[in-house]
């Protein structure tokens, strides 16, 4: 039995699974009234765990019985947020002023707000304070009870004398706030928005405390699910015509430590690459302090997992890994890296960076552009440092903004040069491509993922979307090609 309560099947699920029952009922009745759809509309914000969490809340929301739209201004409107940096719950704040607006026009549609941001207390108290028409505020450990809250909602419920029934209602808005979790709840419906690739949850939370982050305050604790639970999700998504999955955790590399049964991460690979029909495994997100050299030997020995790997180095100066607590220093990450660019040279390495985190000054950059050089990044996300409340770093002394955008701008150059010379290596090559989608810019064109990552866009139809295709690489634009499909 798992440390943490597994409530799959369970008592809850079947709780969950009366709660969508109830909602069709009030859904059913808004149909007879307004003769026509209810809509609902969920907006992300933030990584592919809020995109999979949008998918869980989707998944309700259609069992219920809503159309689901992309307007806004639908009868149900979710914000899944993300609060990693300030500027994504800036962005929250302004977008609320519009639903605000279009829930003047129209007092009966319903606002709700969940996701990272709304694990933060003085977040809920200013949602409280200056956005009082939400109807709804839960976070991250409760999304499985969202039917039941939004039944709460529908119905005027705001408190009982049932201990289960875990919400408070301030002014107009009924809020569920856990601080915490032990349960991992996964086996609710979801409407998945690509047919032939889906991410899956492998773990949740985060145990590592890296000194900038919110994420472990906002996620909770790491919590690992079960081998057998993973691969059943798996077979079932395989089985729905799905042939890529992304495997979905923190720190991936440390999947399963905390199992009564401990598995690593490379056994659960080894597992998942015999499940039949599935052609490729990702997963996300490395951290370098526990990959271990059997994951390199799974990844080359395998002919299902793609060759990119996102390994985070945040930043390439010792000085400022040991403040940042990331438990590596630049020799253990160059090391790390070069290892894996000597045993699989095609794979991809991408990377994030955190530029102006306190007291980094030139010289420390200097370090991270070295990093850049040797390391070659295939692509790498460029983060201004931004002040979380309640982190360690926090507390720390700031640095000047025009110093470190100018810090900023130097990093972004590095990794833009290695970025092409890198995406150049492959011109003329012919390699094989899952078709996603219709090209957004040119509809004769489709747009496919080589293993690497790489984007790749060529002639063809959109019945071969979810196909995996082999397409020679003629034209190198920068970070992308135009290719043509090989019979
Ligand atoms: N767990 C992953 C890891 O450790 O690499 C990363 C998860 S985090 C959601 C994604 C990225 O956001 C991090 O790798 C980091 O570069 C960036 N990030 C996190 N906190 C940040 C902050 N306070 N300011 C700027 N960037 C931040
Ligand atoms: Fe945040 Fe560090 Fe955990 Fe990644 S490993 S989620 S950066 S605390």
């Amino acid at each position: 039995m798992n440390k943490f309560e597994t409530v799959d099947n369970e008592k809850e699920l079947e709780r969950q699974y009366h709660y969508i029952d109830l909602l069709k009922n009030v859904v059913n009745h808004l149909k007879e009234i307004k003769q026509r759809n209810i809509t609902a509309c969920v907006e992300t914000f933030g990584c592919q765990m809020n995109a999979r969490d949008s998918e869980k809340i989707s998944g309700i929301l259609k069992s219920a019985g809503f159309e689901i739209i992309e307007d806004e201004k639908a009868d149900l409107t979710i914000y899944n947020t993300c609060s990693v940096r300030d500027n994504a719950n800036q962005k929250v704040y302004g977008r609320l002023g519009r639903l605000s607006t279009y829930k003047k026009a129209n007092p009966e549609m319903k606002v709700v707000i969940c996701g990272c941001m709304t694990q933060e207390e003085q977040v809920i108290d200013k949602l409280c304070q200056s956005y009082s028409f939400v109807d709804l505020i839960f976070g991250t450990h409760n999304i499985y009870r969202f039917a039941e809250y939004l039944f709460y909602v529908y119905e005027g419920i705001e408190r009982s004398a049932d201990p289960e029934i875990d919400v408070i209602k301030k002014g107009h808005t009924l809020i569920s706030h856990w601080n915490e979790t032990t349960v991992v709840c996964e086996n609710l419906p979801k409407d998945r928005k690509y047919f032939y690739k889906s991410g899956v949850n492998i773990m949740f939370g985060c145990n590592n405390f890296c000194t900038y982050c919110i994420v472990p305050y906002v996620r909770g604790r790491e919590r690992s699910r079960e081998a057998d639970e993973i691969i059943k999700e798996i077979e079932g998504l395989v089985k729905d015509g799905c042939v890529e999955i992304m495997l979905l955790g923190q720190n991936v590399n440390s999947y399963g430590k905390n199992l009564d049964n401990p598995i690593s991460f490379s056994e659960l690979l080894k597992r998942i690459e015999k499940i039949e029909g599935l052609e490729r495994i990702r997963f996300m997100t490395s951290h370098p302090k526990d990959l271990s050299d059997d994951l390199i030997e799974v990844i080359k020995n395998s002919s299902k997992i793609c060759h990119h790997i996102h390994l985070p180095l945040q930043s390439g100066s010792s000085r400022i890994l040991k403040k940042m607590n990331r438990v590596y220093d630049k020799e253990k990450y160059l090391d790390l890296a070069l290892k894996i660019r000597r045993e699989i040279p095609d794979i991809s390495i991408t990377t994030d960076i955190i530029v102006g985190f306190p007291t980094e000054t030139k010289e420390d950059v200097d370090d991270t552009i070295d990093v850049i050089k040797k390391v070659e990044f295939d692509n790498a996300f460029t983060f201004i440092y931004s002040i979380r409340t309640g982190t360690p770093a926090a507390d720390m002394e700031q640095l000047d903004e025009e110093f470190v955008k100018e810090q900023f701008d130097r990093v972004l150059n590095a990794v833009q040069e290695t970025a092409k010379k890198r995406v150049g290596l492959l011109e003329g090559q012919t390699l094989s491509a899952l078709v996603e989608e219709v090209n957004k810019q040119d509809e004769s064109l489709m747009t496919g993922r080589l293993s690497n990552n790489t984007i790749v866009h060529f002639k063809g139809t959109k019945d071969l979307i979810g196909k995996i295709i082999n397409v020679k690489l003629n034209e190198c634009k920068g970070f992308y090609y135009i290719g043509k499909i090989v019979e």
